[in-house]
């Protein structure tokens, strides 16, 4: 069914018409890219032409891309095949998080935004670490200051990943002059479809595979490629890079949203505000209303939005970005996430607007009451 108002984008965005074409196009065709025969050779095709468009999105070499199912095994490839020990970021994705239990954290500050001071004392003395930090977070759409901790890193002897898989198509991401070494990005996030994503190596050793087997991605990844995914993959890329001018109109649209809210409901909190934000994403908290309880009511109303994590897990809980950037328990308890795109519209995001009045109005008549 689709919502009334899709506000999600940030867990999935709608297929492209472009990545919808290539997807059917080759869902239609018949062809394994290993395969030397005709048929294999045309599956190759639409594998390398992909592979073509995602490296200029990201702004690296084709040979650098490995593409993988999405972007939380991208994630992992880049940090479980890392010889180097690794630090990670208090506010990355589960998937980074969780890939390697020994992994070092490095803290934010209170406006989610690494502390680069400790970042340098910890490869200080620790040594040539691999760093992973994300170019923007899902949850408050915070950019981080990759170039400074590119510098930071490599002055370190270590290596930095990116996880972009909120920021590709909505920033433009340059890995040789902002020194990223590698890059995660994820298909589903910028308009193709669900099932690929990649690992983008600009420079240094490819990570060692962590799925043996069959040869292909160079060694890198075992098992036939998903060929139609990889082909909308390569068509969404593609759009997303040429229609990056669209950030603006997305920005504006959900400034003015921001605004709105904290009209109809002054008591509202913008978490992440201040420092640069993706154009699209809005991390709005109502203090003394539940996530879940917001999550439901909009869902009822047909707007679709998402409360923590919840793009990863279908349930809501504490969002360790927020706590992380030491956001008091009860702004935390009632923060959501709102992310649009470029054809969301203003019905849509009146639609939200309505009912964030109606809630604000419960939570303050059963303050009242108690
Ligand atoms: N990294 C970030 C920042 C994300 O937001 C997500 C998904 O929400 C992922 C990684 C995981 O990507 P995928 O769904 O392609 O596995």
């Amino acid at each position: 069914m689709t919502p009334a108002a899709y506000l999600d984008w940030n867990a999935t965005a709608p297929l492209r018409p472009e990545a919808h074409a290539a997807l059917l196009g080759v869902l239609a065709a018949t062809g394994n890219p290993s395969s030397v025969h005709a048929a294999g050779r045309a599956a190759r095709r639409v594998v390398e032409e992909a592979r073509a468009e995602v490296a200029a999105l990201a702004g690296a070499p084709a040979d650098g891309v490995i593409f993988t199912s999405g972007g939380t095994e991208a994630n992992a490839l880049a940090l479980c095949g890392s010889a180097l020990p690794v630090a990670v970021s208090a506010v990355e994705h589960a998937s980074v998080l969780a890939a390697r239990d020994d992994a070092a954290r490095i803290p934010v500050g209170g406006d989610g935004v690494v502390a680069l001071d400790a970042l340098d004392a910890m490869l200080a003395a620790r040594g040539p670490m691999l760093v992973s930090v994300m170019i923007a977070n899902n949850e408050t759409g915070v950019i981080q200051p990759v170039a400074a901790i590119a510098e930071l890193v490599h002055a370190r002897g270590g290596r930095l990943h990116c996880d972009a898989v909120q920021a590709a198509g909505r920033v433009v991401i340059d890995m040789a002059s902002q020194g990223i070494d590698l890059l995660t990005v994820s298909a589903h996030k910028l308009g193709g479809a669900q099932g690929a994503g990649a690992l983008v190596v600009r420079s240094g050793p490819r990570p060692a595979g962590q799925l043996r087997g069959g040869g292909q991605e160079q060694g890198s990844r075992a098992g036939t490629e998903n060929v139609a995914a990889i082909a909308a993959f390569g068509a969404a890329a593609r759009a997303a890079r040429t229609g990056l001018s669209a950030a603006q109109a997305v920005a504006r649209m959900r400034d003015r949203l921001e605004e709105a809210a904290c009209r109809v409901a002054p008591v509202t909190r913008i978490l992440g505000a201040g420092v640069p934000r993706l154009c699209n994403t809005s991390c709005l908290a109502l203090p003394g209303a539940e996530a879940a309880t917001l999550v439901m009511a909009m869902d009822l109303a047909g707007i679709a939005i998402s409360a923590g994590a919840a793009c990863s897990s279908g349930k809501v809980r504490a969002s360790h970005v927020l706590a992380a950037m030491g956001v008091p328990a009860e702004i935390a308890a009632g923060a959501v996430r709102v992310s649009l795109g470029p054809s969301t519209t203003s019905a849509e995001t009146d639609a939200f607007l309505r009912q964030w009045a109606t809630q604000a109005e419960r939570v303050a008549s059963r303050r009242a009451a108690a």
